[in-house]
């Protein structure tokens, strides 16, 4: 068993809670579980941490939660709320920081083309002005080892794309889904933690509601499950009290603890 440690770095949707301009209960609420930055999760074992995704939020999140080393950046998908702090991985790339190496970004295929096309400067070898991150692409098309775990992809609908989650031993992390494939179902069996997309009540074309994560949380009969990638429409005390026992609603800093191994 290798005992690790699950944070929620962000668990808003892409524009985050509050949103801009907006005057809602939920933008206006003072209870902290009601502020929700860009969907991102960090795991931490044995001296080694990972995070999946580096959104808009990454330095504020890094900051707040004493970041001050990775061993890699997972990535889900190419979209702006799941990259664009890719930049603000510099200082965890400096060579005191990583050994002499490059930080590695694993990506599979279509995200690894949106990166290298969002951070040209960051990928061009001619680039003259100093000042970027020293990281480096690994594309997967299936499982792979990293710092002594075995990572799976998920495979996951984003309205017609597909994108990928992630499970490591009991843990698994699906962010951005309108819907669970059956095959990837066989890939979930015997996961404990779910961290799983629920956007609100109202349908979505490219994300799942409250009441559909409650099924597939079902479904897949993890001890625990924390829904993420929230947006305004869902009050943390007053939509957590509706749930399940054994799921609830995740807030920025909620941490658990789990088997990354099994
Ligand atoms: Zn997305
Ligand atoms: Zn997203």
């Amino acid at each position: 068993m290798i005992r690790g440690v699950v944070t929620a770095l962000g668990t808003g949707t892409s524009m985050g809670v509050p949103t801009i301009g907006c005057g809602c209960r939920v933008c206006r609420s003072t209870d902290p579980r009601d502020r929700r930055t860009r969907p991102s999760a960090m795991v931490e074992w044995d001296g080694h941490r990972i995070v999946i995704d580096s959104g808009p939020d990454f330095r504020e999140q890094a900051i707040r939660e004493g970041i001050n080393r990775l061993d890699a950046v997972l990535y889900t998908h190419g979209h702006a709320d799941h990259i664009l702090g890719l930049d603000d991985l510099r200082p965890l790339t400096y060579p005191h920081v990583t050994g002499g190496g490059r930080l590695p970004l694993y990506a599979r295929r279509e995200t690894a083309t949106v990166l290298q096309s969002v951070f040209r400067y960051v990928f061009d070898d001619d680039y003259k002005y100093g000042g970027i991150a020293k990281v480096e692409l690994r594309e997967f098309d299936g499982p792979f080892e990293l710092s002594g775990l075995r990572i799976v992809p998920v495979p996951v609908l984003h309205g017609d794309a597909e994108i990928v989650g992630y499970r490591i031993g009991r843990f698994a992390y699906l962010t951005d889904f309108s819907e669970v494939p059956e095959a990837s179902f066989g890939i979930l069996e015997g996961v404990e933690l779910l961290f799983l997309d629920a956007l609100r009540h109202v349908p979505h074309p490219t994300h799942s509601t409250v009441a559909d994560s409650l099924k597939i949380a079902a479904r897949i009969g993890a001890q625990q499950t924390y829904f993420i990638h929230m947006s305004h429409d869902l009050a943390h005390e007053e939509t957590d009290r509706t749930l399940p026992d054994g799921v609830h609603l995740a807030y920025d800093g909620l941490r658990a603890e789990i088997d990354l191994e099994g």
